[in-house]
C-alpha cells in the first residue's frame, strides 16, 4: 500500500528531477553564453529565483549544491527563510520592490538587497541593520546593488541614471551598508542588447567612484546571453529553471 508518505516521496523525486535538469540546462547555456561572449564562466553567477515557488523547491537546489536564491516578496521570503533556518550557508537575496516599512524585517535575512533606488530607502535600510546588528540578529553590513531605472516607467522601480551619482555616494557614506554594485530590468518590449550598453557604460562610470562595486545584476530567463554579452556578473533566473509561476508579477 502506498500511503501518503510514499506519495510525498514519488513527487517530491519527480519534482528533484525537474529541478536536476533544467538546472543542468541552464548551467550549459550559461556557459554557452560566456564562452560565445569570450568571458570566463566563473565570472557569472547563477540566482536561481524562487519567489512563488515553496521552501521544499528551495530545499531541493539547496542538496543539488545552489546556496544563493533571490526572492521579491518580504513576506513570503521571511517565511521561507525562518523554514530553512537550519540549512546552513544559504545566501537570500532580495530582487523586489521594496518599502521602506519592510526594511527591518529583510534586513534580518537578506545577504544582498539588489532593489536598492531611493535614499529614503537606503537610510531606513541602515537603520534597519543598525537594529537587527544590535539585537545580535545579523552580524556585517548587508551587500546592496543600487537599482537603475533603464525607462521612465517609475512603477518598475530603478534611481534614474542622472541621479545615481549622488545615491551611490549617500550609500558608500552609510556604515550599515555595503555597495556591491548595480542592477537593472530591462523594459519590455524593447532590445535587451541596447538596454544592457547602456547599463555597462553606466557601470563603467560608477566604478570610477565606486571601485568595490564590481557586481552587476542582469539578465533573467529571457534575455541572459544579451546581460552576457554586456558584462552581467549575476544573472537572476526563475521561469527557466523553476518552470511557470502561478502569478506573474512581482
Ligand atoms: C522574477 C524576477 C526575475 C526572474 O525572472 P524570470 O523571467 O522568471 O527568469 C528576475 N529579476 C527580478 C527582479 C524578478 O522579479
Amino acid at each position: 500500500m502506498i500511503g501518503e508518505f510514499g506519495r510525498a516521496t514519488a513527487e517530491s523525486g519527480t519534482r528533484t528531477d525537474a529541478l536536476a535538469t533544467a538546472l543542468t540546462g541552464l548551467c550549459e547555456r550559461i556557459d554557452a553564453a560566456c564562452r560565445a561572449a569570450g568571458r570566463d564562466p566563473a565570472q557569472v553567477r547563477l540566482l536561481p529565483v524562487t519567489k512563488f515557488f515553496p521552501a521544499s523547491d528551495v530545499a531541493i537546489l539547496y542538496r543539488l549544491g545552489r546556496r544563493e536564491f533571490g526572492e521579491s516578496r518580504e513576506q513570503e521570503a521571511t517565511a521561507k527563510a525562518a523554514e530553512l533556518a537550519d540549512l546552513p550557508g544559504v545566501e537570500w537575496h532580495m530582487i523586489g520592490r521594496l518599502q521602506r516599512n519592510k526594511a527591518k524585517a529583510v534586513a534580518r535575512w537578506a545577504h544582498t538587497v539588489h532593489s536598492l533606488d531611493s535614499a529614503r530607502l537606503a537610510t531606513a535600510l541602515d537603520a534597519g541593520v543598525r537594529a537587527v546588528r544590535d539585537a545580535g540578529e545579523r552580524q556585517g553590513p548587508l551587500r546592496v546593488l543600487l537599482q537603475v531605472a533603464l525607462d521612465d516607467d517609475p512603477t518598475r522601480g530603478g534611481v534614474a541614471p542622472a541621479d545615481l551619482p549622488e545615491l551611490a555616494d549617500q550609500v558608500a557614506s552609510l556604515e550599515n551598508l555595503q555597495l556591491a554594485g548595480l542592477m537593472a530590468i530591462p523594459p519590455q518590449r524593447c532590445d535587451p542588447d541596447a538596454e544592457f550598453a547602456r547599463l555597462a557604460d553606466l557601470h563603467v562610470r560608477f566604478l570610477t567612484q565606486h571601485p568595490a562595486g564590481t557586481e552587476l545584476s542582469a539578465g533573467m530567463s529571457g534575455d541572459l546571453e544579451a546581460a552576457i554579452r554586456h558584462g552581467s556578473t549575476c544573472v537572476r533566473v526563475g521561469t527557466a529553471l523553476m518552470g511557470a509561476r502561478p502569478i506573474t508579477s512581482g
